[in-house]
């Protein structure tokens, strides 16, 4: 995917102005908050559950370089192999070598956020290899030639008509008088065409929520089963993963999906949670002739022993764009890379560089919601916040920004000063309101001022309004 993290402010522009778009994002609002705050309600031990997955990760994390040979060890045993991707071009070039070994021309892929960070399906197509999604979400933005815009829901920016229109432009073979008014048509639609592609496809990709160390085996949470056919159905299965998906044993996987599920879409538990382990073995019945997992770590082990590392301990479930309210007004688009969101936030940087994607850890109301929601506890915020503070030590920020941060930090050091300033200046912006004390611009707010107005200030400072209330003297 080209990076265009920096377009943010002009995406989010277009974004606000969208009016199927502002309707879909109502959908997020709508779909997952109450859901999963009903869930954690009915889970008197949630928040226990969340404190032990994070010492699960946090232990892994500190053991990563054991648990990742436990792990190879468990794969070969099975019979699978295990590759080690530095980076993006050399994942895809693994993947490459076992495609033509196989003169493999088509390729069915369950979900998986890694193929969007590698670039896979346009490097496949460059390649002559057609890749299908066959999660609903992931064929409907593949039909538009998009990329997701949510990391579990990927086509919520899409509304009903919008898919019908693409079912029609696409599926011309079909019957163009049949009935797509209902959703569970789509789906039908979407299934019947799907259905075909899993026994003719050469490879079978799927991602992991979960590397297990202690089996070697590599699990897939979904609601659709298409992960399961994916990889079954395939003459060979291919796993994309991130090192930081390994996890010591089953009981550490099942102890942290109690929290993902609900965390994500309020189920307690996605319909269906598949474990593989190995090709097949003469006595199974189906199952792939091959068995391979590319083991990308594209940046992530730069972030070990780093403010950045907690977030390595992120489980993809999406909880924390369902409850920011800057994704809400945006969507995930306007973040211009894989990850939207406060997780995108924090990622996107560590990933692609800061002077890349400076945009991002900038978006945030540091509301706080994000961390609130996150089961594994990841402050995101205060990530942000590193970023924010490696944007300025680099000086990539405007002079302008860079001057106005100085002063404050000027001011911020020097409480005195700062508290003579503001009550010199808080009379004066109160007077300079107006009979309506608001501001329809103001030198230096113009980001502000240019898209809605200023209240003016009371014209007392807020130390001097709390010291007036509290000796009861308020004038
Ligand atoms: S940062 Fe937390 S809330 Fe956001 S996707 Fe990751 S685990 Fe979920």
């Amino acid at each position: 995917m080209q990076i265009t993290s920096q377009t943010f402010k002009a995406n989010s522009v277009k974004a606000l102005a969208d009016v199927d778009l502002q309707r879909a994002l109502g959908n997020v609002e709508r779909g997952f908050i109450d859901k999963r705050q009903k869930a954690v309600d009915a889970l008197p031990e949630f928040d226990a559950l969340r404190d032990n997955a994070v010492a699960i990760k946090n232990h892994t994390l500190k053991h990563l370089d054991l648990y990742i040979e436990a792990y190879v060890a468990k794969v070969q045993a099975s019979g699978g192999i295990v590759h080690f991707a530095e980076d993006a071009d050399h994942a895809n070039q693994i993947f490459l070598d076992i495609a033509r070994r196989r003169k493999a021309k088509t390729v069915t892929k369950g979900k998986t956020m890694i193929s969007e960070e590698i670039g896979f399906n346009a490097f496949l197509e460059k390649n002559g290899i057609v890749p299908i999604e066959t999660d609903l979400g992931e064929y409907i933005i593949q039909l538009r030639g998009e990329h997701p815009s949510h990391i579990i829901a990927p086509a919520v920016h899409v509304n009903r008509d919008q898919v019908e229109a693409d079912f029609r432009r696409v599926h011309v073979d079909l019957d163009p008088m049949r009935s797509l008014v209902e959703p569970e048509m789509l789906l039908g639609e979407a299934r019947q065409i799907l259905r075909q592609k899993y026994g003719e496809a050469d490879i079978g990709v799927t991602g992991a929520n979960f590397l297990i160390a202690e089996t070697g085996s590599s699990v897939i949470v979904t609601n659709e089963g298409n992960g399961d056919l994916t990889q079954l159905l395939g003459k060979c299965h291919v796993v994309l993963a991130s090192i930081e998906k390994l996890v010591p044993t089953l009981e550490d996987m099942a102890q942290i999906l109690r929290i993902l599920a609900r965390s994500a879409t309020g189920q307690d538990m996605s319909v269906y949670t598949t474990l593989s382990t190995g090709p097949k073995r003469p006595e199974d019945p189906d199952g792939p002739d091959e068995y391979h997992v590319i083991l990308i770590d594209n940046g992530r082990s730069n972030m070990l022993g780093t403010e950045f590392e907690d977030m390595l301990r992120c489980i993809r479930c999406g909880a924390c764009m369902n409850h920011c309210p800057v994704y809400h007004a945006v969507g995930g688009h306007s973040y211009g890379w894989v990850y939207p969101g406060p997780m995108g936030a924090v990622l996107t940087p560590s990933l692609i560089g800061v002077d890349k994607s400076g945009h991002l850890p900038n978006a945030s109301t540091f509301c706080g919601r994000c961390e609130s929601v996150c089961p594994m506890r990841i402050p995101l915020p205060k990530m942000m916040r590193h970023w924010r503070e490696k944007e300025f030590e680099s000086h990539l920020q405007p002079t302008t920004q860079r001057a106005g941060l100085g002063v404050w930090a000027f001011f911020a050091r020097h409480p005195k000063l700062y508290r003579a300033a503001v009550s010199i200046a808080m009379p004066l912006l109160n007077r300079a309101g107006g009979s309506k004390r608001r501001f329809a611009s103001l030198p230096l707010a113009g980001g502000w001022t240019k898209w809605r107005d200023l209240p003016a200030p009371e014209g007392k400072t807020f130390m001097q309004q709390y010291a007036a209330r509290t000796n009861g003297a308020e004038h």
